[in-house]
């Protein structure tokens, strides 16, 4: 075999199966390696009673994390952030024997993480401290604004970052003083279990952040009926069923979906750069990203330029089942995702499109390897035309005006990144603010939206509800409450005042108080 985990200590993987309380249920569920399609463990299969006892673990946990200052939970994220960056290794062979992906793209998930809990432990206290309120009458009324933490979260994650997705929401979440049970995605428990791991050396609270395993329909569902707030990451079609359940429970959520994200290579463009972005846009993750590029409009002026180096780069992109960081393309993570790919692959070559590189499984690098696959000529009727394929594939078509671009950019039912590459920075941001998508790049591909934490970043049209990151990430975890104090002048009509002059004044205090606010 060529990949060795050297710095997995033995009997981790045992180790934290084990340490997921399933007191309910006996059966368990495996996890392999993409890399070569062996069993590498068993974590339990929690059943929806063991659910519910994990979310009572929590919300009594909360009764003290909560009272805890805002400074003291900051410590602990703090230190975590350490233990990320100290103990990266770990977390890397982990992460990449069991998702498959190349130890590079791995390793954008320990800065992710790191940055998450650098940014929130140090601007909690901000976005979370009671806030004075202009109030009904000025001086006579004293409103203030607090928040209030929701109570147990529930965050359900997808396989394809199972550090980042499992921990990044959550560390706000815990810093506004809730408490979060975590439902890993079935391929990737491991991940999720050592970060909770190093989450509890840090100094948290055992029962503030627990970890329940097992199948999405059952342990999924059974989480969103037992907590207050929903944070789910993963396919659009399963963000319909969790939000329609979380509906029901008026219970509130947020969800990441998918995307059929845009890329959009202007006539002014740096040729090499974009080249360059588009081969981190395609193929990082082996295009298992949410925010990955699966369409690419290139402008006629540039078309004939931009394809062939495109191609060629592509071309020369490294796989290799291997733990270092030279691999550039790493596995799909599933059989089920790599029959998928080959699916709309197979699917739109037979309708005659054509695939300038790639296109073709790899079983002699691994069991679920596929070439990152450029695509051109796709038409309505292929299944990738429209519906996000989650792997190595992009299909390019060239545009000829600025209008045109933006029209095929937003053609699609989603709504989550996209990309600009100009070297018109007016050009570019004209453009980016007619893109309908939660978040726009200009020259470059996913980095600096994504990496720019105080900014919140999300999906539009299906492509989700609610945001992360920023002041929206912590504070969506809270409930608001107001408290006014009457200090004087009652804001209703005083007793003795018939209702008609009552009214004929207030008439009078409204006109006023707007060409107050007009200032005059
Ligand atoms: P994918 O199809 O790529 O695996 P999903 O959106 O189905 O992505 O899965 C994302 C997460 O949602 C996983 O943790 C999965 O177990 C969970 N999940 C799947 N089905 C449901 C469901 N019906 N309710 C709640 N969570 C679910």
């Amino acid at each position: 075999m060529a990949f060795q985990a050297s710095h997995i200590p033995p009997d981790t993987l045992g180790d934290l199966g084990r340490s997921v309380s399933a007191e309910e249920s006996d059966d368990s569920m495996s996890v392999e390696a993409p890399f070569t399609g062996e069993r590498i463990g068993d974590v339990p299969a929690c059943s929806p009673r063991d659910v519910t006892a994990a979310v009572s673990r929590a919300r009594t946990a909360r009764t003290e994390w909560s009272s805890w200052s805002i400074e003291r939970r900051a410590d602990v994220l703090s230190r975590f952030h350490d233990l990320v960056l100290d103990r990266q290794a770990e977390l890397l062979d982990v992460m990449v024997l069991e998702s498959g992906k190349a130890r590079r793209d791995g390793y954008e998930e320990i800065l992710d993480v790191a940055t998450n809990a650098r940014y929130y432990a140090a601007r909690a206290e901000e976005f979370l401290r009671p806030r004075r309120r202009d109030g009904a009458i000025p001086l006579a009324t004293k409103t203030m604004e607090y928040r209030t933490p929701v109570g147990v979260v529930g965050v359900i994650t997808p396989w394809n970052y199972p550090l980042t997705l499992a921990v990044s929401d959550a560390i706000p979440a815990l810093l506004a003083g809730n408490t979060v049970v975590l439902k890993p995605a079935e391929e990737t428990p491991f991940t999720a279990l050592l970060a909770a791991k190093l989450l509890r050396e840090a100094g948290l609270p055992e029962d503030a952040f627990r970890v329940v395993t097992g199948w999405g329909d059952e342990v999924g569902l059974a989480l969103i009926d037992a907590v207050d707030f929903v944070n789910f990451t993963g396919s659009t079609e399963t963000g319909r069923t969790v939000a329609e359940r979380a509906g029901k429970n008026l219970v509130k959520c947020s969800l990441e979906l998918g995307g059929k994200n845009p890329m959009l290579v202007l006539d002014d463009a740096d040729v090499s750069a974009a080249v360059e972005g588009a081969i981190r846009g395609c193929f990082t993750n082996a295009g298992q990203l949410c925010l990955s590029f699966e369409r690419l409009y290139v402008q006629d002026g540039v078309y004939d330029r931009f394809l062939p180096r495109f191609v060629e780069r592509t071309r020369e992109l490294s796989m290799d089942p291997s733990f270092d960081y030279d691999v550039e393309v790493g596995s799909l993570v599933s059989e089920r995702q790599f029959e998928k790919v080959r699916n709309h692959v197979d699917d739109a070559v037979s309708k005659g499109a054509t695939a300038v590189v790639g296109g073709n499984a790899r079983p002699d690098v691994g069991p679920y390897f596929f070439e990152p696959t450029i695509l051109t000529g796709v038409t309505e009727e292929m299944t990738v035309a429209r519906e996000e394929t989650f792997g190595p594939v992009v299909a390019v078509t060239r545009f000829s005006d600025d209008e045109d671009g933006i029209a095929l950019a937003n053609d699609s039912d989603r709504g989550l990144n996209a990309s600009v590459w100009t070297t018109d920075s007016d050009r570019g941001w004209e453009i980016a603010r007619q893109i309908d998508c939660g978040t726009v790049g200009i020259n470059d591909p996913y980095h600096a939206i994504w990496a720019s934490v105080d900014s919140p970043m999300g999906g539009m049209k299906d492509s989700g509800i609610g945001r992360r990151h920023g002041r929206e990430g912590i504070r969506k975890y809270t409930e608001s409450q107001t408290v006014a104090e009457q200090r004087f002048a009652s804001v209703a009509p005083p007793r003795r005042v018939p209702t008609k002059w009552y009214a004929r004044a207030m008439t009078g205090v409204m006109r006023l108080f707007k060409r107050i606010e007009e200032g005059w």
